[in-house]
């Protein structure tokens, strides 16, 4: 398959097949806007499901928590998004489009426009990402409030309430999943790159000197990877990349990525570990006049904590889990197209088929297997689906589609000795289990 083929061939399967559609589309869309479909918005809450496990629930010393995503202006003063969030612009003469200028793939899209004119861009102009609001009911009263950019800071100001509350020991952790929002002057690259988007990510604060800092963010960097790894990607599809001194935000002692190999722009980052040293708990004690700091019973000290920071992009990962398991063979001597995904990651855990329609004793035991099955998974993540449209290869073919790693069928010989059949979607192959062992299979 053409590599560069994979990205279309993805966005088509997934607005055909119910994963993500374009945003607000009967109305002409919305650039760099998606909406998930029901498969989709299973898929993505695996995903966070499996973040929220491993980096939050599984630790003791990590908590959770949610913060809102309008958040006053000042706040912004204060991280220096209002001043240094901001990409580099520069406007074509001939058609007035405005392009990122450090974007060499939207550079070299638009110049392709113009083939036969020669492209003169402006002089770079720096553009600020924050996407701005107004709340309150009268022009004169409304107070200006910022769509989060990022969600670290929901966090940061927190700080002082979960130390009142949790009374926690440092190092330790807090960890969250949202929304956040960029006024991207070029979305672009489906998922990849869009102006409304989720986060998962930790804020891990440790005492404040070079042996902790380096000590610790070597360890979430390998832990980031190894979280990212156990989504099911080939090994030699990621790899880390340490940001140049001139590339690091504003804020950043030391950064690091994790990048992902993709098909339609080479590697790209999936994950951003960052040294954020004491810049945003300082800066908050300044500007709202609280003290942020954090006194070490063990030690008598007080201190502002350093942070150490992973963050990742929800959409990012959904959209590379995608491109990983989108897979082409050939089965019973046909083509086949189907998604390999994880089984913990895919939107249905196992779909349900009696073997024939028109037979209510089939379609019974079908239906009764299938609310056991479900009511057995209850709280979880996992979902069933129940077929009994079409022959039974078409029945497989489009769950193969749509990455359901089992299908379980049920024939005559199922009202006879209770077992079932269950095919194995990347095989093919089928075999023969007993009804009271399929929870444990699936
Ligand atoms: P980039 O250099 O690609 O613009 P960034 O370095 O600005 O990304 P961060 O501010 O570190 O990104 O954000 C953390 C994570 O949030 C990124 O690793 C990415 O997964 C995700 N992310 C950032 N911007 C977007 C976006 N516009 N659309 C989707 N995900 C995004």
């Amino acid at each position: 398959m053409a590599e560069n083929n994979k990205m279309e061939k993805i966005i088509s399967l997934a607005k055909r097949r119910g994963f993500i559609f374009p945003g607000s589309e009967i109305y002409g869309g919305l650039a760099g806007i998606y909406d998930y479909g029901p498969l989709g918005v299973e898929l993505r809450h695996n995903i966070k499901q499996y973040f929220w496990q491993k980096f939050i629930a599984d630790r003791e010393d990590v908590y959770g928590m949610s913060a809102a995503i309008l958040m006053p202006a000042k706040i912004w003063e204060a991280s220096g998004h209002t001043e240094l969030f901001t990409d580099p612009l520069v406007e074509c003469k001939i058609c007035h489009e405005r392009v990122r200028a450090d974007q060499p793939e939207a550079i070299a899209d638009h110049e392709k426009t113009h083939k036969k004119e020669k492209v003169e861009w402006t002089e770079p102009v720096t553009f600020n990402l924050l996407v701005e609001s107004k709340l309150g009911a009268s022009e004169k009263t409304a107070t200006p409030v910022y769509l989060r950019g990022e969600i670290t800071q929901g966090v940061h100001v927190n700080f002082k309430n979960i130390l009142d509350s949790m009374h926690p020991k440092i190092p330790f952790g807090i960890g969250q999943i949202g929304k956040a929002f960029r006024n991207e002057i070029t979305p672009r690259d489906f998922l990849f790159r869009q102006r409304e988007f989720e986060q998962m990510e930790l804020q891990f604060y440790i005492k404040p000197n070079d042996a902790e800092g380096d000590k610790w963010f070597e360890y979430w960097k390998n832990f980031a990877f190894d979280w990212y790894l156990g989504l099911g990607f080939k090994k030699e599809n990621l790899r880390f990349r340490q940001h140049e001194s001139d590339e690091r935000a504003h804020y950043a002692k030391d950064a690091w990525d994790i990048e992902y190999q993709t098909p339609f722009a080479g590697w790209k980052e999936a994950w951003g570990i960052h040294h954020r040293k004491d810049w945003d708990l300082s800066r908050h004690s300044e500007y709202s006049k609280v003290d942020l700091s954090y006194y070490d019973e063990e030690t008598k000290e007080r201190f502002i904590p350093w942070d150490i920071e992973c963050s990742g992009g929800v959409d990012r990962a959904v959209l590379f889990v995608l491109l990983e398991a989108y897979t082409e063979d050939e089965l019973g001597g046909e083509p086949r197209v189907f998604l390999k995904f994880k089984k913990e990651l895919a939107p249905i855990r196992a779909a349900v088929f009696p073997l024939l329609k028109n037979k209510p004793e089939l379609v019974a035991k079908a239906r009764e297997i299938y609310s056991n099955l479900k009511s057995n998974f209850q709280f979880q993540t996992s979902n069933f689906h129940f077929d009994d449209n079409g022959n039974i290869g078409k029945r497989y073919r489009r769950q193969d589609e749509i990455g359901t790693p089992h299908c379980i069928t049920i024939d005559f010989q199922t009202l006879e000795d209770d077992t079932v059949t269950v095919r194995d979607r990347d095989t093919g192959e089928q075999t023969r289990v007993a009804v009271s062992e399929l929870a444990k299979v699936v």
